[in-house]
């Protein structure tokens, strides 16, 4: 294509954009405003139009140390000079291994082996196959269902769908499909409570009288992030990991947006000091840069899985373990300790605190909240995303709020100025919208 006046660029590609493509969760024949980027950097994206946008949202979590970041680029340069992928089955390569070494070190103790796959999603389908094949194997064939908490959000896929939320979830439209799993309270017991046993009545109720057919529960630990940004206790995890002992459930850890330091702790299990039997990874695993999921789990379902009478584990994605994928996951694993992450993440909490904290006074918004590097801004009425998009845009930043919630979880490589930036637009963004809705 010649060189175009940048104006004119950007309208044609939002039409041929409009023509032939489809957005996540969106309506192909009446679309929404896209905006065509050109480039980024650090916290920064530049839109084809020369916009300038300060990003709160890491993409969806997953851009932790920024965009175009020279060492992650210069990992997956050195990679394609040797190899770009082979299959995984019969062959391994160095970013592999080095990459599961590095996750067993790095995850709660006693996670010992890798299973990598190619997105969230299909992080959580192994894990739900290796719950009920670590069953199967020892003749438990009743134990097959799965249960999860109210506005949980596990992934797109059919059985990642079936233990999402069954409201906001797409159950309705599925419902003939989907597996029938087991649903349980969301915890009302927030970050800062003080918890007590009535908190876990419905949990412990719901499990008790399904446990005979229960494989595992599976939950986000302490942010349920899509389904409501519910910030909890941590307690209510540690009893949660208790009941599930206690009762022959196995317990999966869905840590695809919680992982990797988000929250102030490297992984949110940290904060109850609890191990899962299995554990799924994506998102920010790659720092944003390449599609990879991995699910680790313990010793004792590896063995049994691999003791029964299909010793094998049946699952093998095509581009399994990616060695692109994996190089630059390990640099960024790398460059989460060399940056300190949690000096990072400590100070985007202080100054989120600080700098949104006012919204609290804007008549329209219910509660601020922050934890880690999450901020979030709720309101007593749903946004309509179609309207509002263009209004964060217009104030120089890149959020996108979904129903009641104005969210942000910014890289943490996210400048001081750019911070308060960040967030004094959003704040000035928050009071149009209220006021619009009143
Ligand atoms: C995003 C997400 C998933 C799904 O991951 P994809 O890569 O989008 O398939 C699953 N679980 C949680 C908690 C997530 O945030």
């Amino acid at each position: 294509m010649s060189v175009q006046d940048p104006q004119k660029l950007a309208e044609s590609l939002i039409q041929r954009d409009q023509e032939f493509l489809w957005h996540p969760y969106s309506n192909a024949l009446v679309p929404s405003p896209v905006y065509p980027v050109e480039r980024a950097e650090g916290a920064k994206i530049t839109l084809v139009d020369g916009r300038v946008l300060v990003d709160g949202m890491a993409s969806w979590w997953s851009v932790i140390h920024g965009y175009n970041h020279p060492e992650l680029n210069q990992a997956l340069k050195t990679q394609i000079d040797k190899v770009s992928h082979v299959m995984f089955g019969g062959l391994t390569h160095q970013p592999a291994v080095d990459l599961a070494e590095t996750l067993v070190n790095m995850t709660p103790t006693g996670l010992t082996r890798v299973f990598f796959s190619d997105s969230g999603s299909v992080a959580v389908e192994v894990a739900i196959k290796m719950a009920l094949q670590y069953w199967q194997s020892q003749g438990k064939k009743s134990k097959h269902k799965l249960m999860s908490l109210r506005r949980g959000y596990h992934g797109d896929t059919f059985a990642a769908m079936s233990v999402c939320d069954p409201e906001t979830g797409m159950h309705h439209i599925f419902s003939e499909i989907l597996a029938k799993q087991v649903f349980t309270d969301s915890p009302s017991v927030k970050f800062n409570e003080t918890f007590d046993e009535s908190h876990l009545i419905d949990f412990k109720e719901t499990l008790v009288e399904n446990r005979d057919q229960l494989a595992a529960v599976i939950l986000e630990p302490i942010v349920q992030g899509t389904g409501g940004m519910n910030f909890y206790s941590p307690e209510f995890l540690k009893r949660v990991k208790q009941l599930c002992e206690e009762h022959n459930v196995l317990l999966i850890a869905d840590e695809i947006a919680t992982g990797f330091g988000r929250t102030g702790k490297l992984f949110a299990c940290e904060y109850a000091d609890i191990t899962p039997d299995i554990l799924c990874l994506g998102k920010s695993l790659t720092a944003g840069y390449m599609t990879l999921a991995a699910t680790l789990c313990t010793n004792e379902i590896a063995e049994k899985i691999c003791t029964g009478d299909v010793p094998v584990f049946m699952h093998g994605p095509t581009f399994m373990a990616n060695p692109l994928a994996c190089s630059v996951a390990l640099k960024s694993c790398q460059l989460l300790q060399q940056q300190n992450w949690s000096t990072q993440v400590a100070h985007i909490h202080h100054i989120m605190i600080q700098e949104l904290t006012p919204a609290k006074f804007i008549k329209g918004v219910s509660d601020v909240r922050s934890l880690g590097a999450i901020g979030v801004v709720e309101l007593e009425n749903p946004v309509t995303l179609h309207d509002v998009q263009d209004w964060f845009v217009q104030a120089g930043i890149w959020v996108r709020p979904f129903g009641k919630l104005v969210y942000i979880m910014p890289p943490l490589v996210i400048s001081e100025n750019q911070l308060r930036f960040l967030c004094h637009q959003l704040l000035t963004v928050v009071e149009r919208i209220c006021t619009s809705q009143q």
